[in-house]
């Protein structure tokens, strides 16, 4: 049977990407030698790294006098990253969710952390809207889209300091004003390519005006000078990213996965909130991410939840179950996805509430 994959991540990717990986696997650019298996000084790797980087920079617009970089660690190693490298004295958080908090605790280890606003009372389901950034501020951090409670900010926050930003489960769903932020990071596994391997773009204008020591590896510069090959890059999910990059760019770019994206969303976002059963659990329905729609049965179905992850299973819909801390489900709509798998998702939504 077909499934149709919702995991939040690692997560669904195209066919294109897997494909062109498995075969890289056997054959690497005609080597006669695994991807697995070359130097990632080769020639042919290096050719990799230059059109991924060089892709990662078309697609999103990146301006003049900004690194992309390749590195290891997942997005969890960039919370304490970017304040070893940013934080002089203190930083201003946004806390919106899990992974926001995760960052707030390390930044912490490295100075003063003001968080300017958090919906956390509230579990998390909506964004806060008021609130200031200090303009004293080393640098202001937030979450554009959290991946476990559905929240999402698809817009460029205006900032009187610098803008750090963790786009981990939505890079290239949307067009990003990059010249706005000094650093934005994105884990790989949730729209790019196999865990692994983290996607860091960086102003280099932004380095170097902290006095700490920074260990070597966890310095941006060494990895800016270097071209993300001080040491061993994570080869094979940099060699799948390019594949997701050519991908994209073929389909169109940017404007066109933002396009799908909307789509798939707002009909997923129709079934839910035109249901007997079902209804979503963002307050704020602005703040609705387009990538992971959470949504719950309403409290007087609610012992039928199980049931219904059980009978998504016999469609072949895999990876709805919600995060623990949220519990119900969570439909993941990466780029990947397509909208079959939504319009299979509906139709056993509606399927399910004929049973009941
Ligand atoms: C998944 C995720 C992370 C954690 O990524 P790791 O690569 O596992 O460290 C951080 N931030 C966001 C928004 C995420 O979705």
């Amino acid at each position: 049977m077909k499934k149709h994959n919702f995991y939040a991540g690692p997560s669904i990717l195209s066919q294109y990407t897997i494909k062109n990986t498995a075969d890289a696997i056997l054959n690497f650019a005609d080597t006669g030698l695994s991807i697995l298996e070359v130097s990632h000084r080769s020639k042919e790797f290096q050719a990799v790294i230059d059109e991924a980087s060089a892709l990662v920079k078309e697609l999103l617009d990146v301006p003049e006098g900004y690194s992309v970089l390749f590195l290891g660690g997942g997005a969890s190693l960039q919370f304490c990253m970017v304040p070893y490298n940013l934080l002089a004295k203190n930083a201003s958080y946004l806390d919106t969710g899990t992974w926001a908090s995760n960052a707030i605790k390390e930044a912490r280890l490295f100075g003063e952390v003001d968080v300017v606003a958090s919906s956390k009372d509230a579990n998390y389901t909506f964004i806060p809207k008021d609130y200031t950034i200090p303009a004293d501020s080393d640098y202001f951090h937030f979450t554009t889209n959290n991946t476990i409670y559905g929240t999402e900010m698809r817009y460029d926050p205006e900032s009187p300091v610098r803008l750090v930003a963790d786009m981990s489960s939505d890079i290239f769903s949307r067009p990003v004003d990059v010249s706005k932020y000094d650093i934005i990071y994105a884990g790989a596994q949730k729209n790019l390519a196999p865990a692994g391997v983290t996607i860091v773009i960086v102003r280099d204008e932004a380095l170097g005006h902290v006095e700490r020591a920074i260990p070597t590896m966890l310095d941006y510069r060494t990895h800016v000078k270097k071209g993300s090959m001080f040491n061993t890059p994570p080869v094979l999910p940099i060699y799948s990213a390019l594949q997701t990059l050519r991908y994209y760019k073929e389909l169109g770019g940017i404007k066109r996965l933002e396009e799908m994206d909307l789509a798939k969303a707002g009909k997923l976002y129709e079934a839910i909130d035109g249901s007997r059963l079902f209804e979503g659990t963002v307050t704020d329905h602005a703040d609705r991410s387009i990538m992971n729609v959470c949504f719950v049965m309403k409290p007087e179905y609610k012992e039928l939840e199980k049931d219904f992850v059980d009978f998504a299973v016999t469609k072949g819909i895999v990876g709805i179950k919600g995060h623990r801390s949220v519990g119900g489900f969570r439909a993941s709509l990466y780029n990947a996805l397509p909208m079959e798998s939504v319009e299979v998702l509906i139709a056993a939504m509606k399927e399910f509430e004929q049973k009941h």
